[in-house]
């Protein structure tokens, strides 16, 4: 799975584009563990992370801006 996926450096969304489908950022495929927001309105994490979309998150993104 990991090998498909690059984390957007702005917000951390892992998706198989280049360009992040949420925020439009650059994706990079170096980043590190990831979560996945089931719910974002109830999740705390997400809170934290200021997630505002379901999905799956990287933790860390190298190049993160
Ligand atoms: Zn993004």
């Amino acid at each position: 799975m990991k090998e498909n996926l690059k984390a957007c450096k702005k917000c951390r969304y892992l998706t198989t584009e280049k360009i992040c489908p949420i925020c439009g950022g650059e994706t990079s495929k170096e980043w590190q563990g990831y979560l996945i927001i089931v719910d974002y309105t109830k999740s705390e994490i997400a809170k934290k992370m200021g997630i505002e979309n379901n999905g799956k998150y990287a933790l860390k993104v190298r190049g993160e801006s």
